[in-house]
């Protein structure tokens, strides 16, 4: 079976690290790098740490904020992450667990280093994803979906370990249930060895080396921190490790729909941004306790 390589786009490195609260020393990914429809369905993406934090009996983090119009999905590689929010919501992952949360029409809610894990010091390393939620499910209750590894498929090919977080790999399904057609997989593929696969046609697709180094449908090496994207033309892509690489692969079907972004909304009029803050304000999604 030969399909079309997907054409690449181009190869990107991340802004500076900058603190988001007092917790998380982050390198943003996108949308930094202008790739605007081209990521659809996913917004931003945010990579922090590793960073090693010293014993702290008062736990950092990033205080009471709120959300509106999308999903946020924290992968966790090392270190523990304690979550809570207004309707009374709370939880923690820990290596290789992810939180698939569904902001929808408002949450407000804060993330922080556990307390236990604050309180011993150690090493942080997650992803935080925005994906956007399709037009006519922005407003959808708020939900949580806490997965464990152990729900977690893995694919192993070759030397090669695919965790199926969402979507489809080789006939596994991961647990995430989304609004819209994606994939986002947790990958592992040690130096010298390939991968390659094939996505439906028409989606967006990007390949988030946390480290290592790889290319991607031939392009040159990415490194650290840095990450490829793709054309929704082609169906396959190649990856090619030249060192160890742990990164994460993101695809989908993009939304079509406009999007207009404030802050912590992601809507897709100024209006519903008006809307968004309005609610905010008045109490509508609700305080911490
Ligand atoms: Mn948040």
């Amino acid at each position: 079976m030969t399909t079309t390589q997907k054409p690449l786009i181009g190869t990107y490195s991340p802004g500076s690290i900058h603190m988001v609260g007092n917790g998380f020393h982050v390198r943003n990914l996108f949308p930094s790098n202008h790739l605007g429809e081209h990521l659809s369905p996913f917004l931003l993406l945010d990579y922090a740490g590793p960073s090693t934090y010293g014993p702290s009996q008062e736990p950092r983090g990033v205080g009471e904020h709120p959300h509106r119009g999308f999903e946020t999905v924290t992968i966790c590689y090392q270190g523990r992450i304690a979550h809570r929010d207004s309707a009374g919501n709370s939880g923690v992952i820990g290596p290789g667990d992810v939180q698939w949360m569904t902001a929808g029409s408002g949450v407000v809610h804060e993330e922080m280093h556990e307390k236990e894990f604050a309180a011993a010091g150690g090493t942080l390393q997650m992803v935080q994803l925005w994906v956007n939620l399709p037009k006519a499910h922005k407003m959808t209750a708020p939900k949580y979906q806490d997965i464990t590894k152990e729900r977690i498929p893995v694919v192993e090919v070759g030397g090669a370990r695919v965790r199926v977080i969402a979507g489809e790999f080789q006939g596994q399904r991961g647990p995430a249930e989304t609004f819209s057609p994606l994939n986002v997989w947790d990958v592992q593929v040690p130096a010298g060895e390939r991968l390659e696969f094939e996505l439906p046609a028409g989606q967006n697709a990007g390949w988030v080396v946390l480290d290592g180094a790889t290319s991607v449908n031939g392009s040159e090496s990415v490194g650290d921190a840095q990450m490829a994207w793709l054309d929704p033309e082609g169906r396959s892509v190649q990856v090619q490790a030249e060192a160890d690489t742990r990164a994460v692969f993101l695809s989908g079907q993009p939304l079509g729909d406009p999007v207009v972004s404030h802050g912590p909304f992601v809507m897709t009029s100024q209006a519903e941004i008006v809307q968004a803050i309005r609610d905010y304000q008045s109490g509508k999604m609700g305080h911490l306790s």
